[in-house]
């Protein structure tokens, strides 16, 4: 078993690798900014290590930097979080050729995850239900047009290396098509370093469902049940639940060996998501997020499995500590993301000093935040201050604990998106499981039109 990891990343995931550190008796180092210099989780930690200016750039994203930093803590292996250099298959390369184990899948597996039409190659050859769209990457605007006419409008064109919800365009007809392709290619080249894309069908209102997977290098997959990410904004999550509303036994049971056969397909080992969009009683994969992520929490409050520890274990080269059927899932859990932004002026980040903190508790609450009062959240990373988990014996329960549990919440300084939150889960669309990617927009839109 490793002796020491460090913790490239910040935060609450930085905080969550800490505490599974410290449960295994691993030391943690972690890596930090100058912006944040003096965060509270760094005294959690048993070392900290600067890295460089606040600039992302320069620090968390600087793989010179936090090799070095690495080398200097002598450290048997580095956690990247999620995010940051989480599904860089290069940083992967670099760590393991500096004999640094990179807590996560091979360097071959984030590759091919990572570009999102070869993904969709991957998940065809395993034989898993694909949303329909163009053979690979669309080469020419003549390739695109011929497509579109194909599985017929509308269409979204996508970022083969994309990620976070960035860069995605509908296009309704040929004319909008023609005018999106370049710009959606020149945005993709300047987000992602590369301007390939390539196009999917739009469906109208999907759910966003996605299967937890964990693997050992031995070649032992499974799954762990899904998780329901469709109350979004601009295609980021906002509220995620497990079991989905959504899903049959029999629909559960197929999406959750789909998943599996695609991580045996790309000989996957660590934790990952292979995410879904579901109409009806269908299904269909859109891609594979190869880490940890952020709504991991859901699952772990539903099988009792700590995912961050085992994806340690596993890439310690121990052996998956469970069977699939030793998976079981108990009741209800959802999570809210506290973002630090300001619903009144379109959701901007709300940074500054946190004068007010107060988390709830109580029966069936887990908190993952780094916030605290005194803490001046900087304003050069992502807006996300915490998370709120509730998990109950069912759905109409872990609603009411999470409403009970929002109004305890008390953050003041900044502005947060916990009243977003509260009508989200006062809603009677949501209460009754009746909801779509579209709910939020649909949602904030009739809120807008009845001031
Ligand atoms: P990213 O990697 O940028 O997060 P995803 O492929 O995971 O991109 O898609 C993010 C979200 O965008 C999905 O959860 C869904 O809401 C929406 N989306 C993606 N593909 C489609 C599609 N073909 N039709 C409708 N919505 C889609």
């Amino acid at each position: 078993m490793f002796k020491r990891i460090l913790i490239a990343n910040r935060g609450e995931i930085a905080l969550r690798v800490i505490r599974a550190c410290r449960e295994l008796d691993i030391e943690s180092v972690v890596v930090y900014s100058k912006a944040d210099a003096n965060a509270p989780w760094l005294d959690l930690a048993d070392d900290a290590i600067c890295i460089g200016p606040a600039p992302s750039a320069k620090s968390y994203l600087s793989i010179p930097n936090i090799i070095s930093a690495a080398e200097i803590a002598n450290v048997d292996a580095i956690h990247p979080g999620y995010g940051f250099l989480s599904e860089n298959a290069h940083f992967a390369e670099i760590c393991r050729s500096s004999n640094i184990e990179f807590i996560g899948p091979s360097v071959d597996a984030i590759h091919r995850m990572g570009n999102k039409s070869e993904a969709k190659a991957a998940a065809k050859k395993a034989g898993v239900p694909l949303v329909e769209g163009s053979d690979g990457p669309v080469a020419s605007e003549a390739v695109a047009l011929e497509t579109a006419r194909k599985i017929g409008y509308p269409v979204l064109i996508k970022a083969v290396s994309g990620g976070g919800g960035r860069g995605m365009r509908v296009a309704h007809n040929d004319i909008s098509l023609v005018n999106s392709l370049l710009s959606a290619q020149a945005e993709a080249e300047a987000a992602f370093g590369d301007p390939s894309v390539y196009l999917e069908k739009y469906l109208e209102a999907p759910r966003h469902v996605e299967i937890q997977i964990v693997g050992d290098r031995r070649g032992e997959v499974v799954h762990l049940g899904e998780r329901d990410c469709s109350i979004q904004r601009r295609h980021q999550k906002v509220v995620e639940e497990a079991p989905s509303p959504a899903l049959s036994p029999d629909l559960r049971k197929k999406m959750g060996r789909a998943a599996v056969r695609l991580a045996k397909e790309v000989g996957y080992h660590g934790a990952g998501t292979v995410e879904f969009l579901v109409q009806g009683k269908e299904f269909c994969f859109i891609e594979v997020n190869a880490r940890i992520q952020v709504e991991h929490p859901v699952t772990e409050m539903l099988t009792r499995v700590d995912l961050v520890k085992t994806q340690i274990l596993v890439a310690a080269g121990e052996p998956l500590p469970f069977k699939q059927d030793d998976i079981t899932f108990e009741g209800h859990a959802i999570e809210c993301r506290i973002n630090a932004e300001d619903p009144d002026r379109g959701f901007a980040p709300s940074p500054g000093l946190i004068t007010v903190y107060a988390a709830p508790g109580g029966p069936g609450v887990r908190i993952d935040s780094h916030a605290r009062a005194g803490y001046r959240i900087p304003p050069n990373y992502d807006s996300m201050i915490g998370k709120l988990i509730v998990h109950a014996a069912d759905r109409d329960q872990a609603i009411r604990r999470m409403r009970r549990a929002l109004d305890e919440y008390q953050i003041e300084g900044v502005k947060t998106t916990i009243p977003l939150l509260r009508r989200i889960l006062g809603n009677s669309y949501f209460t009754a499981g009746d909801y779509s990617t579209r709910f939020l927009d649909q949602m904030l839109s009739a809120e807008s039109s009845a001031r």
